[in-house]
This record gives structure tokens, sequence and C-alpha cells, in this order.
């Protein structure tokens, strides 16, 4: 296990280790790793020793910084970053340089992070193996023959690697949780509206949520406590104060309720997955939880509503990609019209145009209310029950994913197949809950297994304390 993010803080601190000593062991492992991982897009080494030069003179000046000044960090290239290229792995943005940056981005910088790169997604965050980037697919880092999952399986695969072991990503239906499951590190989705969306290339806007990466928990909640906090720049983010994460991790979990969903564990969980998750619940067990059945009996129609919210709203969100202000514009079209159908037809790929499709015929005169209205009332249905099941438990335990990482290639000609991959994870998006996988095992291929806990709403406290004493207690 690599040194913690929080601990290498600790020694640049202590000025055991400059920013600078940090970045130039990384940096050429990085680079060499990634030529055959391919998770990053866009690398900034220069940008990134300049930063840390920067942060290694002012803490020699004894001037006060923030404790985690030169921890590096890459970044899911759907956060704009002024002056670097965020191409949400599409042809459509593939030269686009934002003139600004992501308020959480804004937040990293201000707390001395340096941002070594940007890393790869499917494209607009639309899949769950990254097969579907413009540019390439990314390696899972367990086994280069498949896939880290997706969307952000880039910052899944450059973390699990240490490559460096912190990154962001962003969750719109499983979107952190699925590739860090599949890569064998820790991936949080917060509450929607915990933190602020303010330059994250919309997907879903009722859905999207920005979320760390991390090799621990304790890493992820440091991350959090970063991120996190009400933003005017963006108007579903929470006010008022936001705890502190990382301190919440002290304490035992000894008497929390934990439910476990029968609708979770049925048809369809591979059997090695579910011994796995199995064993995750005696462990949570052993530190004194009590296990209780509950029900969440909408379960099956999560990954029917999730098509249909999500694409309806990028649908919406993606109009914005018609060659006059972002991005690609086509060449050689008579009128605006032609050009804008051009610019679209070239700049986006397969799936994003069959989701674009698929969210226009949800919201079209005579569909609407036989689709979109409809799946509006399941997200009802699903957000009710969870708040029944948190009647009877703090916390709820799944498997991440019915399956561990699946070989390249295997699902690409399946839609379907693909969007089941999000059975258990859509429903927390859909409920505005938060949710954090960790990992839990390996199936006999030696692949993780991750396992997922969820909490109400602003629930991240109990969340993260849960998770940090059950990766305690796996690693012991
Ligand atoms: N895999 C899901 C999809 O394809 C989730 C994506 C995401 O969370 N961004 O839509």
């Amino acid at each position: 296990m690599l040194e913690s993010a929080v601990a290498l803080a600790g020694r640049l601190q202590r000025r055991e280790v400059s920013a600078t000593e940090i970045l130039k062991d990384l940096l050429p492992r990085l680079e060499a790793r990634n030529r055959d991982l391919q998770a990053y897009v866009t690398l900034c080494p220069e940008q990134a020793l300049e930063q840390a030069g920067e942060i290694d003179a002012r803490r020699s000046a004894g001037e006060p910084l923030s404790p985690w000044a030169g921890l590096p960090i890459g970044l899911k290239d759907v956060l704009c970053t002024r002056g670097i290229r965020t191409t949400c792995s599409s042809k459509m943005l593939e030269n686009f340089v934002p003139p600004y940056d992501a308020t959480v981005v804004k937040r990293l910088k201000e707390q001395g992070f340096i941002i070594v790169g940007k890393t790869n997604l499917d494209e607009f965050a639309m899949g769950s193996s990254t097969e579907n980037s413009a540019f390439f697919t990314t390696r899972n880092p367990v086994d280069p023959e498949r896939v880290p999952g997706g969307s952000s399986g880039g910052s899944a695969a450059a973390c699990a690697a240490g490559l460096p072991p912190l990154t962001l990503g962003s969750d719109t239906g499983g979107s952190i949780r699925q590739p860090a499951a599949l890569c064998g590190c820790v991936g949080l989705k917060p509450t929607y509206g915990r933190v602020s969306r303010y330059g994250l290339v919309a997907f879903a806007s009722s859905l999207d949520q920005i979320g760390p990466f991390a090799q621990t928990v304790e890493d992820a909640a440091m991350l959090l406590n970063v991120i996190s906090g009400h933003d005017p720049m963006d108007g579903t983010s929470i006010p008022g104060p936001v705890p502190d994460y990382l301190a919440a991790l002290n304490g035992d979990i000894c008497g929390l309720k934990i439910g476990l969903p029968s609708e979770c564990f049925g048809e369809g969980l591979d059997p090695e997955v579910r011994s796995e998750v199995e064993k995750g619940i005696k462990t949570l067990e052993s530190l004194g939880c009590e296990m209780v059945e509950v029900r969440l009996p909408h379960t099956d129609y999560g990954i029917a509503a999730y098509y249909f919210i999500g694409t309806a709203e990028a649908s919406s969100n993606l109009a914005r990609y018609d060659g006059v202000t972002f991005g690609h514009r086509a060449a050689g079209a008579g009128d605006i019209v032609e050009m804008a159908g051009k610019t679209r037809a070239e700049g986006f790929g397969a799936e994003v145009k069959r989701r674009i499709m698929l969210g226009t015929y949800v919201l079209s005169a005579g569909f609407y209310d036989a689709y979109y209205l409809k799946a509006q009332r399941i997200r009802t249905l699903i957000k009710r029950d969870f708040e029944n099941a948190f009647q009877a438990c703090d916390l709820i335990v799944t498997p991440t994913t019915p399956t561990t990482a699946f070989r390249i290639g295997e699902k690409t000609s399946d839609p379907l197949a693909m969007y089941l991959s999000d059975t258990y994870t859509t429903t927390v998006n859909l409920a505005g809950i938060a949710a954090i996988s960790i990992p839990c095992g390996k199936d006999a291929q030696g692949l993780p297994v991750g396992l997922q806990i969820i909490s109400p709403a602003l629930g991240e406290e109990q969340l993260l304390r849960a998770a940090h004493c059950f990766q305690l207690a796996h690693e012991a």
C-alpha cells in the first residue's frame, strides 16, 4: 500500500520532502506507466513543476500554507481548467481551452494542490468502460486486457496505480463508484448539492455530482473537505457550513444498523462478487454493526428511469454544441443549419448520438407523458424507497457492481449489457443521496470487488466513518 496523501502532506509540512521532489519522483513514473495505462488525455508537467516551485518557496519563506499544499492531483477531463484544455474525451471539445476554473478546481488551487493532468473518460461521461472516449481506451491497472470501468475510468485507473493516489471524478449514474470498484480504489459520490457543479461540463444536471477517488477513506474525506460547500455560482449547491469529514472518522461504528436490500443481491449478481460482499458484511458485523433486512422495491426500474431522465437532460445540455460558441465547427457548410448539423455529426461519437436521440425522443410531444413523466414518477418512488428503508437503518450496503472488470470489447456491441453495470448505482443519483465504493476483496482472477455503502442525504460523516472502520478492519 502506498503512503496516504494525508501522511504525505504531514511530511510536506515538516519539510521532510518538497512539492518539487514529490513531482520529480511522480512525473517520470506517471509518464512511463501512462503509455500503457492511457489514463490521461493531457499531462501538464511544466505547469505542475512551476506551481510546486512556488509552493516550496512560500513554505521556505515561512508563509502559512494549507496543510495540503503541494499534494499532486489528477482531474477528470470534464472539469474546466483555465488554460488547460478540457476535452470531455470528445472530438467536439478536442481543442477547447476554458477561460475559467471550475469551482472545485479553484478550491484545490487555493489549497495548494498541484494539477498533474486531465484524465480520460467515456465521451461526455456517457458510458461504463472508457471505451466511448473519442481518443483511446484506458486500461485497468490490475489487468490491461480489461476495462477500468467508467465513465471516470482514467481517474480510477490513475488513482489505483498511485499516479497520483488522489483524483477527482464525476458521478451521474455510477461513474465514480463503478470504476473505483473495478480498479480497486475508494470512490465517493457526495449528496447532490454538496459539491458545486460550476465548471463541470454538464451531462444530466439533476444527477451530476463531483467526488473524490483515493486509496484510503481518510484521503477521500480530506478531499471532500476541500471541494465541498456552498457556491453562489451553482443554484443547486447546498447552503450552510460543511462538517469536518476528516474529524468525523474518529470513533467506532458499534451499534450501527446496516440495511441489506434483497433487491440488490438477486439475479444478475456474479456469485464471486456476492461472496466477497458477504464477507464484507461479516466484517461489518464483527465491528458491532447490526444487519437488518430492508426493501427497495423499485430498484428494478432504476436503470429505465435513469436512462430516460439522464438522456432527456443530456439532449438539452448538449444542444449548446452547435459550432457557434463551443468547440469544433465543421468546415464547408452552406448555411448555419447545415453547419450545426455537420458539426454535430462530426463532433459526437456513437454513444453520445444515441443518448441525444433517445433523450429527444422521450421529451417529444406525444411521448413525454409515457416516458419522461413516468420516469420522473419512478424517481419519486425510488426516493421514497430509500426514505422508508432509512427509517429502519442508518446505512445501506450493496455490491457496487454486478460483476468485476470485464474485457475490453466484451460489451461494446450491446449497449443494454453495458447499461446493466449501473444496476446498483443509478438509484442513488436518482434519490440525490450519498454513497461510497470501497475495496472488499478479489475474485478468483484477482480482480477487485467493491462494496457500496449508501447514506441518507448529507449523511457523509457517518458514511465515511463506517467506510473508514471497514477499510481498517478489512486490511488488518
Ligand atoms: N455508466 C452510466 C452511464 O453511462 C453512468 C455515467 C455517469 O455516471 N457519468 O450513463
